[in-house]
């Protein structure tokens, strides 16, 4: 690998932040790129390099769990009506329910990373004086449906209307110059590096016959994308989607289908739900409407769930589901950033120095690792709990009357040793599924623009999905309008080792974690550089040279699934699997003042399974 050629050796905005070259500069924004260069430090949203669980977050808590103490906390002689441990989306929802219930109560929220939001995170490069935005992790809200009705309260008054998206969403900026999705074929699985543009068209027969695919392994992916077949003919509804619920998608291709291995491979996918083929189930398939699924007749079986086909059920903002952390903190603490609506939010600049005033009844403290959590005397009659943290390699307690630990499950045995020996069983049982979502600052999307390229699916590639940020203006932040202006590519991969394939899912998400802990930036860099060279070459696409700033949001701890035993599989349907089979549903009981959210509690990876939780945490404490 020739890093020269690949721009390794020019600077770009990585380890520290921001660097501006010469674009037009428009839109009005609330602040300027010279308040972001010097305010960088106190201002994480424009940090970049690696970000996600970034360094200086997760070791203490490692450090924990490896059995590390810290003795004599220094007492800051704070009381709090409630300390929630943890400030991701369902911490910050715990609080604010917890504030719906009672509207003077003083609330302290602890979170170890330098921004609050959790996976909810703000991206946000500078270009000269434009403002440049991506999400971290959480994109969007993509099905209000899902929603209960305390989940829509909370957005409804922070102020979403989900019916306002197609406002904000400017569609002639691709539609206008007919970009669309594609598949990326790479050498290394396929022959040679392959970019097929526009998904079948003009028929399959002539899309297909322009890979490297062999004839064999052409013609099956023919038939299976042209045809409607029922390739369970004969079995009744139920009995088919009892079949699709035990079968893997890739088990349904091979055995049911039949198709072959080559095949399979250009069908491909792990990132969707952070895992590969092997370990996602066909009835899965069916709902995201897989190719192969089409002529099942299950599709009434997802009248409810799994599909979001009304676009005014859907919401996205620019920097994802962080506009939903910003505008719940905003609630809780209106000394942090000025405005009252989600216009004004977008391109607001927070003041972190005042997100843990003593002036507010709500505090955020960041930077800061909880390592216990006990009531004082006995669970059941004692009058507060005990909650230590480590802030820079001190270690403060604080109290609280109650406390609700919206961090990991799978942390909350090492944090709260005070709980039974059963029920810390269960919450070690959770296991979270890693991801990576790293965003790619381009000086310009000309060689995009010019293959006609919005979105690739990368089978077998390195990073597996690359998607052009939605043209998204809101208030003051305007997206990029032409080819010629900076813009966000996104970039994603689950790090499932294909050695591991057909091994239980949480085995490979625990190797993958482990991956994503140990790869450096400058490899993930490489990876970002050589990918994007190769596919966009032929649009006259220079890594060297387009290129302008890279974040790479590793999220080892990711979404929060069920997982069911029996199969290996992500579980799915969870409200049909008995309580033995539910272990989140016995590790969420409230135990004396403590009570247990975040989406681990719920075993749903989604915004709306963090609310839930928030809220059945705080209905537990307060009634
Ligand atoms: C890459 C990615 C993309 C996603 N996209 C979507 C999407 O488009 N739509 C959607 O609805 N959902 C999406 N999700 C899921 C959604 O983000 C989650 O359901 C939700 O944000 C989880 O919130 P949480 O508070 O439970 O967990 P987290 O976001 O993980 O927050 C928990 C917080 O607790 C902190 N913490 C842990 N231990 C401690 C400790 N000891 N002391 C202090 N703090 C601690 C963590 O650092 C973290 O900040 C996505 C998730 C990921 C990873």
């Amino acid at each position: 690998m020739k890093h020269r050629n690949l721009g390794m050796s020019r600077p770009i905005t990585r380890r520290d932040f921001i660097s501006g070259f010469a674009v037009a500069i428009s839109g009005s924004m609330a602040w300027r790129w010279s308040e972001a260069r010097t305010a960088s430090s106190a201002y994480p949203p424009v940090l970049t390099g690696m970000r996600g669980s970034h360094e200086g977050s997760f070791e203490v808590a490692h450090a924990m769990r490896n059995g590390a103490q810290w003795e004599d906390p220094e007492d800051t002689g704070e009381q709090y009506d409630l300390v929630v441990v943890g400030g991701g989306l369902s911490g910050l929802a715990a609080a604010w329910y917890f504030r719906e219930a009672k509207p003077e109560a003083r609330v302290l929220i602890l979170e170890n990373h330098d921004d609050f939001g959790g996976h909810a995170k703000r991206n946000e490069f500078w270009v000269g004086d434009r403002m440049v935005l991506s999400h971290g992790g959480t994109e969007n809200i993509q099905d209000l449906r899902r929603y209960d009705a305390a989940g829509r309260r909370l957005l409804k008054s922070i102020g979403i209307d989900v019916a306002r998206y197609p406002e904000f969403h400017d569609t002639s900026v691709y539609g206008s110059r007919n970009l669309g999705t594609s598949v990326f074929l790479c050498k290394e699985s396929f022959g040679r590096d392959h970019l097929l543009v526009g998904d079948g068209k003009p028929s399959w027969r002539e899309y297909f016959a322009r890979t490297p695919l062999s004839e064999t392994a052409q013609q099956q992916l023919i038939a299976l994308h042209e045809s409607d077949t029922d390739y369970l003919k004969g079995l009744a509804q139920k009995e088919k989607i009892g079949f699709l619920q035990k079968t893997s998608y890739e088990r349904y291709l091979q055995e049911t289908v039949g198709i072959g291995e080559e095949a399979v491979a250009y069908l491909w996918r792990s990132t969707t739900w952070a895992t590969g083929l092997d370990s996602i189930s066909a009835w899965v398939a069916a709902g995201e409407g897989w190719p192969g699924t089409a002529g099942l007749g299950v599709d009434d079986a997802f009248e409810t769930g799994a599909v979001p086909n009304e676009e005014s059920l859907f919401c996205q903002f620019p920097d994802g589901n962080a506009t939903i952390a910003r505008l719940i903190v905003r609630a809780l603490a209106p000394g942090v950033a000025p405005g009252n609506t989600v216009d004004d939010i977008v391109a607001t600049r927070f003041d972190y120095g005042a997100l843990d005033s003593a002036n507010s009844r709500a505090r955020v403290r960041l930077n800061s690792t909880v390592v216990n959590v006990s009531h004082r005397g006995d669970p059941n009659s004692a009058n507060d709990v005990e909650v230590t943290y480590v802030l820079d390699g001190r270690a403060f307690r604080v109290r609280g009357d109650r406390c609700v630990l919206a961090c990991y499950n799978a942390s909350i045995p090492y944090i709260c040793g005070e709980l039974p020996a059963e029920q810390k069983k269960s919450l070690s049982q959770a296991v979270r599924a890693p991801l990576i979502y790293t965003n790619v600052l381009l000086s310009n999307w000309n060689a995009l623009a010019r293959l006609g390229v919005r979105y690739a699916r990368c089978p077998n590639s390195y990073f597996e999905t690359i998607r052009l940020t939605d043209p998204l203006n809101i208030g003051g932040y305007r997206h990029s309008s032409a080819p010629d202006q900076p813009v966000v590519l996104r970039m994603s991969r689950a790090p499932l080792d294909p050695e591991l394939r057909g091994q239980p899912i949480v085995d490979q998400w625990r190797a993958g974690r482990a991956e994503l802990l140990t790869t450096t930036f400058e490899t993930f860099e490489m990876k970002i550089r050589d990918q994007l060279g190769r596919m966009f070459r032929d649009g006259g696409f220079d890594s060297s040279r387009d290129i302008a700033a890279i974040t790479v949001n590793r999220w080892p701890h990711g979404y929060a699934f069920g997982h069911d035993p029996d199969t290996g599989q992500v579980a799915y349907m969870l409200d049909e699997l008995p309580p033995e089979r539910s272990p989140w549903i016995a590790a969420r009981k409230p135990f004396g003042r403590i009570a247990i959210a975040n989406s681990d509690a719920t075993a749903d990876a989604m915004t709306e399974g963090a609310f839930r939780a928030a809220h059945l945490a705080i209905e537990s404490l307060v009634g």
